[in-house]
Parts: C-alpha cells; structure tokens; sequence
C-alpha cells in the first residue's frame, strides 16, 4: 500500500519551503500541494501519482476573488470553481470565465475543484491513467500507445510523435481568450506567468507539462480590465450533455465597431495539447465584418495546423464549426 506523509503549512512561505524539497518539477514529483484533491486523489488511487508527502494549502489565505487597482481581478489558487463562477464580478464582466467553469464536471466536482487546481489537472488519455500501459508522459521512454491506438478523444494541435494527450480543462481555454496570468510563489521569490507561457508543448519530453519549477507555489491569478462592450461566449461540445471533457470548445471575447471585428480573442479546448490560444483566427477576423462567412474563415485559419489521428479526423471540422458557431452566438447576444 502506498504511503505518505501529511502536513498542514502555516503560510505560504512554509508550504513553498517545504514543496522545494522535491526531486523534481510539480507534476510527478514526490513532494505535492494538494488543494480539492479531485484530480491529485483520484490518480493516487490509481496510481498514477504516488507523492512521499503532500502539503495541504487550503488553510492558506488563498480564496478571495477581488477587484484589481487597474479595473481586472485577482483570482486566488484555492477560489472554488463554483464560487469563481457564481461570483457577480465574473458573471458580469468575465461571462466566458464563468460559462466554461459550469460547463466543466459536476456541480459536486465544482464546490471542490479550485482555480490553480484546474490550471494543473492532468489529460484524461486512458493509458496515462492506466499504470498497466507504458506511457511517455507517467514514464518517460516507455511510448505512446496511444499513436496506435484509442485516440479518439486526443488532441490534434500541438502533439509530437511522443505524445498527442489533450489538455481537458474548461476554465483554461476561457482564460487563455482573457489573458490571464498566473502568479507564482517559488523557492526563489515571486514571479507573473503569462498563460500563454505557463504550459509546454509535449515534444519529447510530454511528462513536463509546465514551467512550475519544485517548491512553485501557485498563488492566484489575474485577468486584465475588459475593453467595454465586449461580447463573450464559452461553447463546448462533447458526447453527452454534463459530466463529460469537450470534444472540442471554444472561447471568444470580440469587440465590433459599426459591424467590423475591431478586437478579437479566441481560444479553442478539446482539441489541443494545451489550452489553444489562436492568433490566426484572431488575425482572420480583426478589421473585418462580423458575419457568417468570416466566422467560417476564422475557424479554418484556426484549424490549418491540425494533424489527425487515427480516430479523431471528425475533431477537426467539430471544432471549425464549434468555433463559428461561438462567434455567431457572441455577435448576436
Ligand atoms: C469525473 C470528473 C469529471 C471532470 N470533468 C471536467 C470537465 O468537464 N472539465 C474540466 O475542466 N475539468 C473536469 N474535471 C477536472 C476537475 O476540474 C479538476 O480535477 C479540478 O479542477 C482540480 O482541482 P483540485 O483543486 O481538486 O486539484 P488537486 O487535485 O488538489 O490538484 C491538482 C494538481 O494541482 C496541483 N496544485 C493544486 N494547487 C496548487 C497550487 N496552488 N500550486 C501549485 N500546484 C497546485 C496539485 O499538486 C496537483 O498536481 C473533472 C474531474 C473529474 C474527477
Ligand atoms: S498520448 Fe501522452 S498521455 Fe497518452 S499514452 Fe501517449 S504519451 Fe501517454
């Protein structure tokens, strides 16, 4: 039976303190934070996971959402993921935060689930889950059957040859439209992550996921002011209608000026190996009209890099008409 030890920091600076101590970065390493537990627990039990020791961070003073000098907010890492998308602030100003946070798991999932929690839950691939296949991301150097195998629900952005696992978070596609940033507590002071920057593409090393270093310690987050009138939509699609990871998903938040796209941000989930930010839907759209044949030119922009698998080709045309049919929505909201 596995075994570990459990401890209870006082602050932040303890916690950081003790998670330097593992051997290496935070996914896989031996010494965890734990905060809900509904990813962490779940692959322990599996597992998948097997930490010496976990720190448990929910007695820090991290759970406050408020409003920021510059008119953004500041989301802090043990926020629920029901309170963040029930608060009056998100549901008003950030409307695609909280439409992709109700989208995700089950309501019970979501009173637990916190906000840096979410950012670092891992893919559901079935053999990452499974400790009777290899897997390059749980073991390095051991493969990726998934290449040759069930593929159906993986990714078809952003994959190498060594693994083509999907990032499955929801709440992160909606904070790559917004820009967030996420900030971080480290053994060597404090530092601001773009999410743009924060997750690594798999090449060949799938088992680093981001750019935590040990002892990082995910503080909260923060979302920049909205330009006014902006018009937000989370849509995602997927084989039943709750408690299932998107096929493909997209968010938008769109600016448009006298019928033209003047700003536009657009992040696509289920298809990518990490939340999809799309500069090239952006681009197709900005200064043009707002109507459905542009939308569609978005959406293959979009879509120009993907490389199918075996079973999952039907993502690539799911997720352009996901994307269009978000814009339409938002445009006509
Ligand atoms: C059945 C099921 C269905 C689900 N469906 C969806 C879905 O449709 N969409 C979706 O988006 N998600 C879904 N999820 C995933 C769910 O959203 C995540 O499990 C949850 O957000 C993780 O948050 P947590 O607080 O429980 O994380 P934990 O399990 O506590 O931690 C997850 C990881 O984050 C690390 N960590 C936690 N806090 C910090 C911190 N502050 N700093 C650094 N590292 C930290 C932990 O060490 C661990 O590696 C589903 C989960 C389940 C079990
Ligand atoms: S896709 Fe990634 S997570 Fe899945 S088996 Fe291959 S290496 Fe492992």
């Amino acid at each position: 039976m596995h075994t570990f030890d459990f401890i209870r920091p006082a602050d932040a600076a303890a916690a950081v303190a003790a998670a330097a101590q593992a051997k290496t970065a935070q996914q896989g390493a031996d010494v965890r934070f734990v905060a809900g537990g509904t990813t962490l627990v779940d692959l322990m039990k599996l597992n998948v996971e097997t930490p010496a020791r976990l720190i448990d961070i929910n007695r820090l003073p991290l759970d406050k959402v408020e409003a920021t000098p510059d008119g953004g907010l500041k989301i802090g890492a043990t926020v629920r993921n029901s309170d963040l998308a029930h608060h009056p602030t998100v549901q008003r100003d950030y409307a695609v935060l909280s439409q992709a946070l109700l989208a995700g798991a089950s309501a019970q999932l979501r009173n637990m689930a916190t906000t840096a929690g979410n950012l670092l839950q891992r893919t559901r691939c079935m053999y990452f889950r499974d400790t009777a296949m290899p897997c390059n991301k749980r073991e390095p150097g051991t493969g990726c059957p998934a290449i040759t195998g069930s593929n159906r629900t993986l990714a078809v952005l952003g994959t190498s040859e060594h693994c083509i696992a999907t990032n499955p978070s929801d709440m992160c596609v909606a904070m790559a439209a917004l820009e967030a940033t996420i900030h971080v507590q480290g053994p060597k002071g404090s530092r601001a992550i773009p999410i743009g920057d924060f997750y690594l593409l798999p090449g060949s090393t799938p088992n680093r996921e981001t750019v935590l270093e040990p002892g990082d310690l995910v503080t909260h987050v923060t979302l920049p002011a909205l330009r006014s009138g902006s018009k937000q939509v989370y849509l995602k699609l997927r084989d039943r209608a709750s408690y299932e990871f998107a096929l493909a998903s997209a968010a938008v938040v769109i600016t448009i000026a006298g019928g033209n796209v003047t700003h536009a941000r657009i992040a696509l989930g289920g298809v990518g190996t990490k939340p999809w930010r799309s500069p090239e839907a952006e681009a197709a759209l900005t200064g043009k009209p707002a109507n459905a044949a542009n939308f569609r030119k978005a959406a293959e922009a979009a879509m120009r890099d993907a490389k199918p698998q075996s079973e999952n080709k039907f993502k690539i045309e799911l997720a352009r008409r996901c994307l269009a049919h978000a814009l339409q929505l938002a445009t006509t909201s």
